[in-house]
């Protein structure tokens, strides 16, 4: 089993510089520091991370194309054996109960083990071939084949809220390694025990595999200062991230200012609007009420799908309210994850009550550590459309509900809102089904998932699945974050013409050694490629 270091994963040592600054994980239910001592990385050890990356990704090039689903089943069972040891980590730097530990390592083993069997099964690189016509007329046609190609070493930003399915060997690090590519991972410093018990399976699983070591690295800290270095580096390709808007933007605009701009996919926040139409209330008002407090509640409101603004018509408005208030009301002691989002969130809430034209309804308090009491507000859509702070996410267990007049009104409210993880509208029986078409459009032009009758937290992880959107849900409205589609964005397309089969990727070559189903002159098929 391996023993807490606090040092960083780079080219398979555990390495710290000696004058490295040093920061601690803390238990958020009781503020209590937890050893070790963590060292906080320095721009050169970003450096040296970013170099391993690039070596090990240039030795795989010579490795049997499935490399990567060994490896990544390998990982996965070696996330189980770490057992207890990885559950109780968990837990103590977050604060998560033991069954929603145990369920997001259920998550994340499945996910590497989903990405495990798309990589294997090898025709996610969407193989297509144009083949040679040289009595074509005015001018021979060449053979052409494309298919997508791994970019190289990625930076993964591991999540706060999702310390294992978001974490540092979470969907980013599952996806880009499946698809070939190598990791610099950048923990999140709220939780850097658990990143350093996913780095130890990783480095396992490829000194077992006798895979190019430096295929994994794992650097931690806080500041800003190893997470800018690496997006700055010349050898990264591109970024996952999950995280805030602020940070998430703040990547996106350094990695478009390098001398070679890279590709940063950011998942950031997201208030996940939610329209009831009056119909669906007066049909079903309890289940309604009772679903949105438990969605605002699940995991502490810490979900990036967490319903933060909920329109609802004027007339109806006072007895959702107190219905919601109730179910809040029930709600056990929420430990939020770290002091510094429970800090955040309510200076966020206090803002909100301060803003013109929203009412209080429940005020969102501290409760002792890192705990927060839940809370609601209320405005009209007038307000919410002239006041901007009122579209920014409230991380945590809050939500606002706007009271609209008419549906016309609500609609211009959620254009406003531009982008957004996911989108729900209730309907009921009674409902104008044009009404119901146009909300649905509505819903549709800014969100990644739009869901009817549902709530939006909990996130199946299958090939359907979008957790994306448009800005500021994401940096890339037409990826995911979640499921068999997030490999899409650690790729790049690449067309080769003329090159003889010997020299094509396995994938390409005419014989099509991986039996995989190809695009053959616009006709789908497993067969040969002359
Ligand atoms: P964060 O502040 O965005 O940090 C996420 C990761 O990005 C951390 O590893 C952080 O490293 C790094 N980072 C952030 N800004 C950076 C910069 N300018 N340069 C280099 N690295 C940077 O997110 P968080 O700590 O999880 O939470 C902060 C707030 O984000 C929350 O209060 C909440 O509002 C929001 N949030 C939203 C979601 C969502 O899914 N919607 C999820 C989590 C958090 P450093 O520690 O070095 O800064």
């Amino acid at each position: 089993m391996h023993k807490l270091t606090g040092s960083h994963l780079i080219d398979g040592q555990w390495r710290q510089e000696r004058s490295s600054r040093t920061f601690d994980a803390i238990d958020p239910s009781t503020g209590a520091t937890l050893p070790p001592v963590f060292f906080s990385a320095v721009g050169t050890e970003a450096n040296s991370a970013a170099e391993a990356a690039k070596r090990a990704f240039d030795l795989s090039l010579d490795l049997p194309p499935k490399w990567s689903a060994d490896l990544l089943d390998k990982i996965a069972a070696n996330i189980l054996d770490l057992g207890n040891a990885l559950l109780e980590r968990v837990e103590k730097e977050t604060a998560l109960p033991r069954a929603r530990v145990t369920g997001e390592r259920g998550r994340t083993v499945n996910q590497l083990k989903m990405f495990a069997g798309i990589a294997r099964e090898g025709s996610w690189g969407d193989a297509t071939i144009d083949t040679a016509d040289p009595n074509r007329q005015p001018l021979p046609k060449p053979d052409l084949r494309r298919m997508l190609r791994a970019r190289g070493p990625i930076a993964v930003f591991g999540a706060s809220n999702f310390p294992l399915a978001f974490g540092v060997c979470g969907g980013d690090t599952a996806s880009a390694l499946a698809a070939g590519n190598s990791i610099v991972a950048k923990g999140h410093p709220s939780h850097p025990g658990t990143n350093e018990l996913f780095a130890s399976a990783v480095l396992d699983a490829l000194q077992t595999l006798n895979l190019p070591i430096g295929l994994f690295n794992l650097v931690q800290g806080p500041g800003n200062e190893v997470g800018a270095a690496l997006v700055n580096h010349p050898f990264i390709e591109a970024v996952g991230f999950t995280g805030s808007l602020r940070g998430g933007r703040a990547l996106f605009d350094l990695a478009a200012k390098r001398d070679r701009p890279i590709p940063v996919f950011a998942e950031m926040g997201s208030v996940n609007p939610i329209l009831l139409l009056r119909g669906a209330l007066s049909e079903n008002s309890a289940t309604i009420a009772n679903g949105l407090a438990q969605s605002i509640l699940g995991g502490a409101g810490q979900f990036c799908t967490k319903p933060g603004v909920i329109f609802v018509p004027s007339s109806q408005v006072d007895d959702l309210s107190q219905a919601i208030v109730k179910a809040l009301a029930a709600a056990s002691e929420l430990v939020m994850l770290n002091y510094g989002l429970r800090d955040n969130f309510c200076e966020r809430c206090s803002h909100l009550s301060e803003i013109p034209g929203v009412k209080t309804i429940v005020k969102s308090n501290p409760t002792g550590h890192a705990s927060i009491s839940p809370g609601l507000y209320e405005t009209d859509t007038e307000h919410f459309l002239s006041q901007l702070a009122l579209r920014e996410e409230a991380f945590g267990p809050a939500a606002l509900l706007v009271k609209y007049e008419n549906e016309a009104d609500a609609l211009r409210c959620i254009d406003a809102i531009g982008g957004s993880l996911t989108a729900s509208l209730h309907i009921g029986k009674t409902d104008n089904p044009t009404i119901q078409k146009r909300a649905l459009a509505h819903l549709e032009s800014i969100a990644g998932r739009v869901i009817v009758n549902g709530f939006p937290t909990g996130v199946e992880v299958n090939d359907a699945v979008v957790h994306g959107g448009p800005y500021p849900a994401t940096t890339d409205s037409n990826s995911t974050s979640v499921g068999s589609a997030a490999i899409r964005r650690f790729v790049r397309m690449v067309a080769f013409q003329n090159v003889p089969d010997e020299l094509l990727p396995p994938a390409l070559q005419n014989a099509n050694p991986l039996q995989i189903s190809r695009t053959i002159n616009g006709q789908r098929t497993k067969a040969n490629a002359e």
